[in-house]
């Protein structure tokens, strides 16, 4: 199969200007100024780009895909997500990952689950383990789990600084770190460990321990949350500034952004302020995780759904209300994810890359059309290739 994308203006991230894009099968096959559509082919799909900023499908490297939440109880166990959900926040690549609860989600599930979107249509990967230390793996060790396993490209999310967390020693992350290091270079993959960090007041003081103790680099480590309360987020941009990989969750209610919580659009502007170099620097939806409101004494009051679609709302917001190039933007959800996670396929539009790509309204960013793997799933903003249940 055929498919021409013309007269859209590209951003691959970096703007290449107004440019046709010929995909054949699942990858990107021609980039340039004019591809004519030839006419004794069997058959060849024009998809009309113009007044459209094409751009590279989204990447969210941390979502729950089996659900995730449970902190009030099995009722407040979070429902999976569905294919619809993801197609229309523009996301071709998901990484799946457990949280809280590692008894009753678990490793087969979220590897099951990863497969199924897959099949539906998407790239979807997973992270080995849960909150909870000692890692419950899939194979009985971290790296067996990245080298034997396909879908398992890291490990996480680990919890630190939280009254969640297993309060993990210097000595046990530092056992992690270095063994998702050992089974990324085996596989060839990321083997990244993603950390959960809480509101406690210690935030990266663990990882700083591990990498001063350790030969452990500062980039095996990938805190998420770190817009989630003021204090932490000034710990992250001086943690980002000696090297760190720091992601930002865009999923959210106005009640946290109330209390104190950075929304994503501005860290980002305040962290490019601060000198921190925009490679450092991520967006993840959290979907399907349960945004929990906790009293003082750590009584839950009050459960929310993450959703998928605040990832690009919050890179649309960072365009429209911060002013940062949309080129810029794009980077926190396409080129810097794909590098972290090492999806070399990803991210970016170039030829021989996949061929997933977005279609954005000029006027307004907002999300038109939706290519994965080579296959048109939403045009004009109706999805047109479902998932198994969605109606
Ligand atoms: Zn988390």
């Amino acid at each position: 199969m055929l498919t021409i994308i013309k007269n859209g203006e590209v951003y691959a991230p970096n703007f290449l200007g107004q440019k046709d894009i010929l995909l054949i099968g699942d990858k990107i096959g021609a980039i340039a100024d004019k591809i004519e559509k030839p006419t004794d082919f069997v058959e060849v799909q024009v998809v009309d780009a113009t007044n459209k900023l094409v751009v590279p499908g989204f990447i969210d490297g941390h979502v729950h895909i089996i659900g995730g939440g449970g902190e009030g109880g099995y009722k407040t166990r979070t429902p999976e997500i569905q294919l619809n959900e993801i197609l229309l926040a523009g996301v071709t690549t998901i990484v799946g990952v457990i949280g809280t609860d590692g008894t009753t989600r678990t490793m087969t599930s979220l590897i099951a689950k990863a497969r199924a979107l897959e099949e539906e249509g998407i790239s979807c990967y997973v992270l080995t383990g849960s909150y909870q230390v000692p890692v419950k793996t899939l194979m009985g060790k971290i790296e067996d789990d990245l080298i034997l396993i396909d879908k398992i490209i890291g490990a996480g999310e680990i919890a630190i600084a939280d009254h969640r967390s297993s309060q993990p020693t210097v000595e046990e992350l530092a056992k992690i770190g270095s063994a998702a290091r050992i089974g990324g270079m085996l596989s060839g993959k990321s083997g990244i460990v993603n950390i959960h960090v809480g509101d406690s007041p210690s935030h990266l003081d663990l990882i700083e321990k591990v990498v001063a103790k350790t030969d452990i680099p500062i980039q095996q480590f990938y805190p998420t949350h770190i817009n989630r309360n003021a204090p932490l987020f000034e710990a992250g941009i001086a943690y980002a500034k000696k090297g760190g990989n720091v992601d930002f969750t865009t999923s959210s209610i106005p009640k946290f952004i109330e209390e104190g919580e950075v929304k994503c659009s501005t860290a980002l502007r305040k962290m490019l302020e601060a000198g921190v170099d925009l490679s450092r620097i991520t967006f993840t939806s959290d979907a399907q995780g349960s945004l929990p409101d906790f009293d003082p004494s750590g009584e839950l009051i009050g459960l929310k759904i993450g959703q998928i679609s605040s990832l690009f709302d919050e890179v649309r917001d960072s365009v429209i209300k911060e002013e940062i190039p949309l080129m810029q933007a794009l980077q926190v959800i396409t080129k810097n994810p794909a590098e972290r996670l090492k999806l070399t396929q990803k991210g970016i539009i170039m030829e021989g890359k996949d061929a997933d790509i977005v279609l954005l309204q000029k006027e307004d960013l907002i999300i038109d059309t939706v290519i994965s793997k080579g296959k048109v799933m939403v045009e004009n903003q109706v999805v047109k290739i479902k998932g198994t249940f969605d109606s």
